[in-house]
């Protein structure tokens, strides 16, 4: 059977990892969340007193790029991938919004993005692979059979990350800070210079405001199936 790549960008909080895991798991393909990434070398350099929450000197970061080893394993328990730091498993302490408040100044420092965009092609460079991120479309593979831009009301996304922040036991994060967070990422991811978010010319826009999970994963694996099959 014909193997494709699925490339899902977005604005923040919007499910594209959920969509992008169920679609991946539906298929027999693999997931690579790049979100996970960036998030991942953000808080590499935040606990190596790289950086601080107030300041990022990019050249201090770049410097320090070659000792960060990024890897993908499995979970069986959890059904899912995660992601490892340096040999330890991070993928709890990336999730917090001490990382969502830097995570978009480091990510637009281009040499970051070149390291990332590397590695993320070498995982995905044999297909059956569904990726999620902000420039997957447009720069990591811009030959993706099929492409998915996600979006929906800030409010809607804001109280979806709220719940899911509140689950994971971050008990003391308001809606207000959530919301104001998302809305500076989307802006900075939208207005970097190196690789902004931006729809590719070949993207299905989805608006998933007012539509529910299961309605999202049947179109958008409707549409991978009809690509599968041609
Ligand atoms: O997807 P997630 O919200 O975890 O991504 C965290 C941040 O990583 C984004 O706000 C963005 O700054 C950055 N990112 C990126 N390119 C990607 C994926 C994520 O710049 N492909």
């Amino acid at each position: 059977m014909k193997k494709i790549t699925i490339a899902i960008d977005g604005h923040s909080s919007t499910g594209k990892s959920t969509l992008a895991k169920d679609l991946a798991k539906a298929l027999a393909y693999s997931y690579v969340d790049t979100g996970a990434m960036y998030r991942a070398v953000a808080l590499y350099c935040l606990n190596n007193g790289v950086i601080t929450d107030e300041h990022i000197d990019a050249n201090k970061v770049v410097a320090v790029l070659d000792e960060i080893k990024l890897d993908f394993k499995y979970n069986p328990n959890k059904n899912s991938s995660e992601i490892f730091l340096n040999g330890t498993n991070v993928e709890d302490q990336i999730r917090t919004m001490r990382i969502s408040n830097i995570v978009s100044k480091v990510s637009s420092i281009s040499e970051v993005r070149k390291k990332m965009v590397t590695q993320q092609q070498e995982m995905g460079k044999n297909k059956a692979v569904v990726m999620d991120g902000r420039d997957i479309g447009t720069v990591v593979f811009p030959d993706a059979e099929l492409k998915i831009y996600m979006t929906a009301q800030p409010d809607i996304r804001a109280q979806r990350r709220l719940d899911e922040l509140r689950s994971k036991g971050n008990t003391d994060v308001t809606f207000d800070e959530v919301l104001a967070n998302l809305e500076k990422r989307d802006k900075e991811d939208q207005e970097r210079l190196d690789s902004p978010l931006l729809k590719a010319n070949d993207a299905k826009e989805v608006d998933n405001s007012n539509i529910s999970r299961e309605e999202q994963f049947d179109l958008i694996l409707g549409m991978a199936k009809q690509i599968i099959k041609d």
